[in-house]
């Protein structure tokens, strides 16, 4: 089905950051809270755009693994399906609060949100299975880790356990996502960068891995044919020399300029390392605009008054 839509899509990638500060304990009232800020501006942005959500999950997918170590009266569960209950937390948490917004403001007269469990094909080859280096869940004291089945790195102020981060392929239910944009609704997906799977015959099969969300909203965006990428995040955009003196946050900047910096490490890997590969991505696939913005000013980096913007052009 062809779509009489020809508002732009755009694709907004909320950071775990979007729902728990860095500080705060994550009660979903305070989750709730903070997702007013990026909600509200897509509530207001789906009058312009088809929108399409993705978002993180590590604050959440800790919680869940810290709640498993505490309790042993039931049986542990694989990384791949805490990912899939992260996307239902999450997924409703988004949606109901989107929904309240669109209905404030009287944007939509029904629902139009959906929340799709999503599955991302990975290469079981992938070199990060043999060197898994993501760290996830809580911090271990060098004792507590002694007894503990996986492997650990060492972290700034203890141990996590790591876990292979190997890059998206292609999103499983790409088909799915793209009819229901062509039917009106604004989707979640990919939460948590999605469930890693592998090929298995005509099916597939949970891994015990992370994808970064990043690269797999880019992975979507371009399988999708979304027009505009904006990663929303809790710094204002991608900075040179972060953290130090020289510190400069970028406004816009060319594709070769985004790569040199990106070369020359300015961007780690783990945090803004992906966010600007992901713009690359997107931009060598053919997408039109790549953001890197802060979640109080996803409006304002679409106008091109914040944030970082890659220029495809
Ligand atoms: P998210 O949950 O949004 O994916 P991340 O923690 O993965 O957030 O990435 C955002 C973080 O990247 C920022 O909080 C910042 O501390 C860090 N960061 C590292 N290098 C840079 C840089 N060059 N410019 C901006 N932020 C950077
Ligand atoms: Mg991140």
């Amino acid at each position: 089905m062809k779509s009489a839509d020809t508002r732009p899509i755009l694709l907004v990638a909320l950071g775990g950051n979007a729902l728990i500060r860095r500080g705060e304990t994550g009660t979903v009232e305070e989750q709730r809270a903070n997702l007013r800020v990026p909600i509200r501006q897509i509530a207001r942005l789906s009058r312009d755009y088809r929108i399409l959500i993705t978002h993180g999950n590590g604050p959440q997918v800790g919680n869940l693994l810290l709640q498993q170590e505490a309790c042993t009266a039931v049986p542990k569960l694989p990384l791949e399906v805490l990912v899939a209950a992260t996307q239902g937390e999450l997924g409703y948490m988004i949606g109901s609060s989107l929904d309240g917004e669109l209905a404030a403001l009287g944007v939509h007269p029904v629902p139009m949100v959906v929340s799709l469990v999503t599955t991302v094909v990975v290469d079981g080859e992938d070199p990060a299975f043999a060197a898994p280096e993501k760290p996830v869940g809580p911090l271990y004291s060098a004792e507590e880790a002694a007894s503990l089945p996986y492997p650990l790195a060492e972290v700034p102020g203890g141990r996590r356990r790591v876990v292979a981060s190997p890059r998206p392929l292609t999103i499983v239910e790409k088909r799915q996502i793209r009819t229901l944009i062509d039917l009106g609704f604004i989707v979640i997906c990919c939460g948590g960068g999605g469930i890693p799977v592998i090929r298995n015959g005509r099916g597939t099969r949970g891994v015990e891995a992370v994808i970064d969300k990043d690269l797999a909203s880019a992975c979507l965006a371009e399988e999708v044919g979304a027009d505009i990428l904006l990663i929303a995040t809790d710094v204002p955009g991608a900075a040179l020399d972060y953290g130090t003196e020289q510190e400069l946050f970028l406004g816009t900047v060319t594709v070769k300029e985004a790569r040199d910096a990106l070369a020359q490490g300015h961007f780690p890997p783990g945090s803004m390392g992906p966010k600007v590969e992901a713009a690359l991505l997107f931009l060598a696939s053919g997408g039109k605009r790549a953001l890197i913005t802060a979640v109080d000013e996803i409006e304002m980096g679409l106008a091109g008054t914040a944030g970082t913007e890659i220029s495809g052009g």
